[in-house]
């Protein structure tokens, strides 16, 4: 396989400001040095608990957020260094999908003007030509022509997120960055946007970066899974090997939490101790230390490195 991304040792650091002076005294580490690849076609799950820097890393890939250190490279161009000119070009080949769409969707645009605005901003179509390309994104996502008069709070949240994905759409693009599309939508209503989101990528070879805050939502759509914790991957492997045998006590304990389907299985559930740490003053050595059950004295002071074990990576002293 081929990787359309390659990520090399990305991090997002924001400064915290203090005082009249707006003096800096810190960083809060949102992406502390991520290294892995997104393949061509492929769905990555990003899993993790609310502040681990997940939206902030699909920001960053995009260059929607300018990383602070490290490499995004897409079909082999460094997008860091790339000047706005180029960048702009490639723009229609990433595109992101929002968790909450209508916040994302201009209210005073009619659904079809907010399906025709990257069209228009990248000189694409325009007159009859665009119109037709409109409904036929329409199409595509499961709505309808007259639709196109309506306006977004019209719709349901499901219908909603249609539109934002019919807007990604809109410049045929290689690479989504979906995050967290479904996490606003009923249970219902959830598998009906991820169904469509594996149709699309059928019929037009995308490659997606799928989101989410946990790891029953990613488990259908996903080809690997990412296990995110304060800024760093903790854990990377094929969907099957991560749900059936997890290395990192972070993944067993998020296994632990998704119910299972056969009440006849029992399972243990791994209760996490205390909150997440504030990325602002990270715990030394392994950060995920505080709440670790297995926790060594070298785990206090040494960072576990991310490395491949048995096919997978994990970032965990229990395994060298
Ligand atoms: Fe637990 Fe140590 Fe592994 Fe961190 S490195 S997850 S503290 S065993
Ligand atoms: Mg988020």
């Amino acid at each position: 396989r081929q990787p359309l991304v390659e990520i090399k040792n990305l991090k997002k650091y924001f400064p915290v400001r203090k005082g009249i002076f707006k003096r800096t005294v810190g960083h809060v580490k949102a992406v502390d040095g991520l290294d892995f690849s997104i393949f061509q076609g492929e769905t990555l799950g990003l899993v993790g608990e609310s502040g681990c820097g997940k939206s902030t890393t699909g920001r960053t890939i995009l260059q929607l957020l300018a990383p602070t250190e490290g490499e995004v490279l897409y079909e082999g161009k460094n997008l860091t260094q790339m000047k706005a000119n180029e960048l702009r070009k490639l723009r229609r080949d990433l595109q992101m999908v929002f968790q909450d769409p209508y916040a994302s969707l201009d209210p005073r645009l009619t659904v079809g003007e907010l399906i025709a605005e990257p069209l228009q901003i990248h000189q694409l179509y325009s007159g009859k030509e665009k119109d037709r390309r409109v409904d036929e994104l329409l199409h595509v996502v499961g709505l309808n022509s007259y639709h196109a008069k309506r306006y977004a709070h019209e719709f349901s949240g499901g219908q909603r997120q249609r539109i934002g994905i019919a807007r990604a759409l809109a410049l045929s693009p290689k690479l989504i960055v979906a995050d967290e599309p479904v996490s606003a939508l009923d249970v219902s209503i959830q598998s009906q946007v991820i169904n469509l989101l594996q149709d699309l990528q059928e019929q037009y070879q995308l490659t997606y970066l799928f989101i989410a805050h946990d790891l029953s939502v990613v488990k259908h759509i996903s080809d690997r899974v990412g296990v995110m914790y304060l800024g760093r991957i903790v854990e990377l492997a094929d969907k099957q090997d991560l749900y059936d045998s997890p290395l990192h006590p972070y993944t067993k304990a998020l296994l632990s939490a998704v119910p299972v389907p056969n009440p006849l299985v029992k399972k243990e559930r791994i209760v996490l101790q205390g909150d997440v740490p504030s990325p602002a003053n990270p715990p030394s050595g392994c950060t995920f230390h505080p709440r670790c059950s297995a926790c060594m004295d070298i785990c206090r002071t040494e960072k576990p490195a991310f490395q491949k074990v048995d096919g997978r990576y994990v970032a965990c002293h229990l395994y060298k």
